[in-house]
């Protein structure tokens, strides 16, 4: 459906948990997270009830985040329902990668189309201190699995942060040349603990896009499920390389997507705090007419724009593992 702005609204992204195995710097705290108790956390019945009304609302493509989703039993069960609901078209999954692979061959049996892994550093020393407790071969064996498996296309995020991993941005998009990956270089934005650790490592596009071409120079290119990226590639490269800049080049205007929390939040603008509780109503008994007008009311009241520059910290305290990257 479409919202104030004109915005066609067909993709939701369902947090699945706010749980994790990592605690990436610039996301989640080392100490002192409190986790949702696990009865405030939708069942999956509950999720899976609320993808079939925003289906029949239009929405077409799911994606499945956290948190991180192949950390909560049941995943597989999950992803097969989703795939099977009148409506939606597309199924794909954002993961950190380090369980990801044994699960990889059930998930795309069950209707996992594509995957988005989450890797800011190719040296497994500078990984681990990024996340604390990441490892590295394990998130590369889950890049190896989604490639042999013909996920397509699999996709590895990358948040550049200057100081900390801009010295690998070429050694990411060398990655693309001759395996069908796509890199997407992520501006830092302000959420999470991105503030204070983060503060100054905001990369802009600019930036990027200079480090890099100290190595390769980049054309414009199309990629399936390109999401906000613009999207260029390697000349004769296999795969392609992306930014994702909600900081420096604002594209609200293009933005068709909602979110689900983990606890049953419709969030309609990630660079906002609207909220809208879908929990309650779902426990206290909703008709299907209600969730969807409910659905209906959260999509329309998607903002024009995120305020992520304007109110840095007031969306510094959304919590990125709790909404859904
Ligand atoms: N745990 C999964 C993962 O890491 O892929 C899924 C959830 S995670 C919140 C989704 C994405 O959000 C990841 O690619 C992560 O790098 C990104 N992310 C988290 N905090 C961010 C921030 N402050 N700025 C930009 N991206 C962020
Ligand atoms: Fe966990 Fe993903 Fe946040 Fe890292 S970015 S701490 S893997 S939720």
């Amino acid at each position: 459906m479409e919202d104030l702005y004109g915005r066609v609204v067909t993709y939701l992204r369902v947090s699945v948990t706010d749980r994790c195995n990592l605690r990436c710097r610039y996301c989640m705290p080392l100490d002192g997270v409190r986790f949702k108790d696990l009865d405030d956390v939708l069942t999956w019945e509950e999720l899976e009830r609320v993808v079939r009304i925003a289906a029949s609302l239009g929405v077409r493509r799911i994606r499945v985040t956290g948190g991180e989703p192949t950390t909560r039993p049941g995943l597989v069960d999950f992803v097969r329902a989703v795939a099977q609901t009148p409506g939606v078209e597309d199924v794909s999954m954002t993961t950190n990668g380090m369980l990801f692979a044994d699960l990889a061959a059930d998930l795309r049996d069950a209707g996992l189309r594509r995957v988005n892994i989450s890797l800011d550093s190719l040296r497994a020393e500078r990984f681990r201190s990024l996340t604390h407790f990441g490892d590295w071969d394990a998130v590369w064996r889950s890049v190896r699995a989604a490639l042999a498996l013909g996920l397509h296309p699999v996709k590895l995020n990358c948040v550049a942060l200057r100081g900390v991993n801009d010295d690998e941005l070429a050694d990411f998009v060398a990655l693309t040349l001759d395996q069908p990956l796509h890199v997407r270089f992520i501006e830092l934005m302000p959420l999470g603990t991105s503030h204070p650790w983060a503060r100054d490592k905001l990369m802009p596009l600019a930036d990027m896009r200079q480090r890099i071409a100290e190595r390769y120079e980049l054309e414009a290119a199309s990629v399936d499920g390109g999401g906000p990226a613009s999207c260029f590639r390697v000349p004769g490269g296999a795969g392609s390389v992306g930014f994702i800049t909600a900081m420096t080049e604002n594209f609200c205007h293009n933005c068709n997507r909602v979110r689900l929390t983990a606890d049953g939040e419709l969030q309609p603008c990630l660079g906002s705090l609207l909220a809208l509780d879908l929990r309650g109503p779902l426990r206290a008994g909703v008709s299907d007419d209600g969730l969807r007008r409910l659905i209906a009311k959260g999509i329309r009241s998607k903002p024009e724009r995120h305020l992520m520059e304007e109110y840095l910290e007031e969306t510094a305290g959304r919590r990125m593992w709790t909404v859904g990257g």
